[in-house]
């Protein structure tokens, strides 16, 4: 397949979409055993992961599983670290459910620890997290990743559902930056 470009970069192809089908296959059979006879709620963070958890979340055949929709909201710095980050449109009460947080990219880890901490201090009888791809060589602090589809190297990529500034999440395949 020939390059693609978006805006001033270059990309080439990485993971194909067959590829991606068949790592949310094995997850989703991973989640569907291990949440038989729970209520499940889903938290898909967006704006990333709406395509990953479309895939995943139609392939969980337990009826009393639900799905919610959050997103982060970036404040400038007041802690240490820089951004504050809180979750938005988090309507449902965690109080005493299984959560489990549907994540696209764990780069630093810094993002899903955030995701964490938020969803914790809603009381949940238990939080499982789950991401379709990790980077290892970037993580910064251990987290708990329940479910990990693909562990990639340090590169920067776009697609199913990932974006270069905005772009790019349309692509059915996932591709990384050129050079
Ligand atoms: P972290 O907080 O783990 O460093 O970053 C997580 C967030 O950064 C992800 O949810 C995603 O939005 C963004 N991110 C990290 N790596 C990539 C990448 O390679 N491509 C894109 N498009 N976003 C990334
Ligand atoms: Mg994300
Ligand atoms: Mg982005």
């Amino acid at each position: 397949m020939a390059n693609i470009t978006i805006l001033d970069k270059e990309f080439e192809l990485f993971i194909p979409y067959e590829k991606i089908r068949s790592v949310v296959e094995k997850m989703s059979d991973e989640m569907n055993a291990k949440l038989e006879g729970k209520n499940p709620l889903f938290l898909c963070i967006l704006n990333g992961s709406f395509m990953f958890a479309a895939e995943i979340y139609k392939r969980i055949t337990l009826l009393d599983a639900e799905i919610s929709f959050v997103k982060l909201a970036s404040y400038a710095g007041t802690s240490t670290t820089g951004d504050v980050k809180e979750l938005i449109g988090l309507n449902e009460h965690l109080e005493g459910r299984t959560v489990v947080v549907l994540e696209d990219i764990v780069d630093t880890g810094i993002t899903i620890a955030k995701v964490i901490d938020q969803i914790k201090s809603k009381n949940p009888a238990e939080v499982q997290v789950a991401t379709l791809l990790l980077k290892p060589d970037a993580l910064q602090n251990e987290v708990q990743l329940d479910y990990v589809g693909l562990e990639i190297p340090n590169d920067f990529i776009v697609g199913y559902g990932l974006d270069y500034d905005g772009r790019g999440r349309n692509l059915i395949d996932i591709f990384k930056v050129v050079g």
